[in-house]
């Protein structure tokens, strides 16, 4: 049949539109579950929010720091 034949159509190299289907298939699948997955994983996101982007004027250091930190975990020089 005429369907068949157009399952089987090689649409690049040598990925027919059948595995081109299910490659879109699976790319979505894993596209949703990664947006399911981030979801979950955004009040994680919104702690991390209490951390600030910090690179020591003394050893150079750098990192993620508690926003409430006051001195570098290296070197422990006070943070200005
Ligand atoms: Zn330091």
């Amino acid at each position: 049949m005429s369907v068949e034949l157009g399952w089987d159509m090689i649409v690049w190299g040598d990925v027919t539109l059948r595995q081109l289907l299910q490659y879109t298939v699976m790319f979505i699948v894993v596209f949703i579950a990664f947006k399911v997955v981030r979801k979950l994983f955004s009040r994680k996101t919104t702690n991390l929010q209490n951390t600030v982007y910090f690179v020591c004027r003394h050893c150079e250091w750098e990192g993620q720091i508690s926003k409430f930190g006051t001195q570098c975990p290296k070197c422990n020089m006070p943070i200005e």
